[in-house]
């Protein structure tokens, strides 16, 4: 097998796409107010800015569509979307939600009382909102290499076990209703969780009587990773690992737009016939009646066949290697990345391109327009933007550690030669690095500024 291995399927449906040319680019950036989030996708050309619902499907799953049972109650695409949901993560009672929020939404309202504590290794921000929205108090309890740019460790992604432990006896579990783990840990860069990791996050949650709800969102390729990295899991199928996986918990809450590959939905998981019960009666009120949830029944169909092929061996060593790919030829263009990539992005690190572009000038920002200047290339800030803020007491501004754009790569949608543009384009951003300049914001909304503020070049 090469390291990279080619795409494991040829192209049998073409949707276009046009490099606009400079001065395009430039009239988008000047209309967009220089935030990529207000660029419309014909003016992209490579669009890294999510993988989230951004993948194409399969033939298996465009013809699944077509045995959509569109019945309110009881529909056969319930039953196999049931079937494949409890076959690979073997939980009992299975939820369809709109998407993965819907289900962490429903999850925090049953459970969640205000001012308790949810720990996680590193919780989304979606599951982040969530927690807070009820009143609770979200925890973040990594190791501390996930914060190390220059760190190899080959779960980096992992809870702090002692942090757990410590964290459980200072609250005391009563003010803990569930614990988390996000697999793979996107937060910090889309790194894995190790197979241990997860069987002593578990068990310390047993202990103290805490169930424990994994957010699988990307547990196919967290699978993966186990497999190439872990002691004594390199001949275990990608399948036989992620059932492993989920022994050790009570529940997962699951986006589909990421490892079922499809771009909608998402479910949430239960051991427990009580608190899916409860969850059900909650999600009839949000989402729908509890065998559609939100969804189509094409949807679930599709969702049905896409958590298998996630699970296949090729495409994951396929996934990955591209992702690993990439990070190779910007490292070869001479871009400062991570040192690691995740399993579904890669990092370019704008504070060691750009370090005459002080933080309160948002160097990422700036990194990130220069990457689609070049090459119409979409990628999103991770930096400043997205995290500096002041600070309560002292009303000075706190600035995050690192200054990121992340290029995150949709499943199944670009091809190595695509790669290879996009590390071209950033050939072109390293030659003129010395000339690039900061931004400051001239709008911005109070919450969640990056989707929408505005930016003028100093
Ligand atoms: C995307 C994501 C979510 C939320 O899922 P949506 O389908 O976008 O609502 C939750 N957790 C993680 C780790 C995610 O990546």
């Amino acid at each position: 097998m090469p390291q990279h291995p080619p795409e494991p399927f040829r192209i049998k449906m073409v949707e276009p796409i046009r490099l606009p040319s400079p001065a395009e680019r430039e009239a988008a950036l000047r209309r967009a107010h220089y935030n990529l989030f207000g660029l419309r996708s014909d003016e992209v050309f490579i669009d890294l800015l999510t993988d989230s619902g951004t993948g194409a499907m399969s033939q298996e799953q465009w013809a699944a569509l077509m045995r959509g049972d569109e019945s309110y109650a009881g529909a056969r695409s319930f039953a196999r979307f049931e079937a494949a949901v409890q076959d690979i993560f073997g939980f009992p009672y299975v939820l369809p939600t709109h998407q993965g929020r819907a289900a962490e939404k429903i999850l925090t309202a049953i459970l969640l009382r205000p001012g308790q504590y949810v720990p996680s290794n590193t919780h989304f921000d979606t599951t982040e909102a969530n927690i807070r929205y009820r009143g609770g108090r979200p925890v973040n309890l990594v190791i501390d290499e996930a914060y190390d740019p220059s760190s190899t460790h080959p779960f980096k992604g992992n809870m702090d076990i002692a942090k757990l432990r410590a964290f459980i006896e200072k609250v005391g579990p009563e003010n803990i209703p569930f614990g988390m783990l996000t697999v793979t840990n996107n937060s910090v860069g889309g790194q894995p969780v190790s197979m241990q990791n997860i069987r002593e996050t578990g068990a310390v949650y047993r202990e103290y009587g805490i169930p424990f709800i994994i957010d699988a969102c990307r547990f196919a390729e967290n699978a993966y990773f186990i497999k190439l990295r872990e002691p004594g899991y390199a001949d275990k199928t990608p399948l036989e690992i992620a059932r492993e996986m989920f022994v050790y918990a009570d529940g997962a809450t699951m986006s589909a737009k990421k490892d079922a590959l499809v771009n909608i939905g998402g479910f949430l998981a239960l051991r427990d016939e009580d608190l899916y019960r409860r969850a059900a009666a909650q999600g009839v009120v949000w989402e729908g009646f509890p065998t559609y949830g939100g969804l189509a029944g094409r949807d679930l169909e599709a969702i049905a066949v896409g958590l298998y092929e996630a699970l296949e061996p090729t495409y994951l060593a396929y996934r990955l290697g591209q992702v690993q790919y990439l990070h190779e030829r910007l490292q070869e263009v001479g871009m400062p990345v991570l040192a690691l990539p995740g399993g579904h992005a890669v990092y370019l690190d704008a504070k060691a391109l750009l370090p005459h572009i002080p933080q309160a000038q948002f160097p990422a920002q700036a990194l990130a327009v220069e990457m689609y200047r070049a090459g119409a290339v979409r990628g999103v800030e991770i930096g400043s933007v997205m995290f500096a803020h002041p600070d309560p007491d002292t009303g000075e501004m706190v600035y995050p550690a690192l200054e990121l754009v992340r290029l995150a790569i949709p499943r199944r949608m670009y091809t190595q030669s695509h790669m290879d543009f996009v590390a071209e384009a950033a050939r072109e951003v390293v030659a003129r690095r010395e000339r690039i300049r900061g931004y400051r914001i001239t709008y911005a909304p109070e919450l969640l500024r990056h989707f929408m503020a505005w930016f003028e070049p100093l």
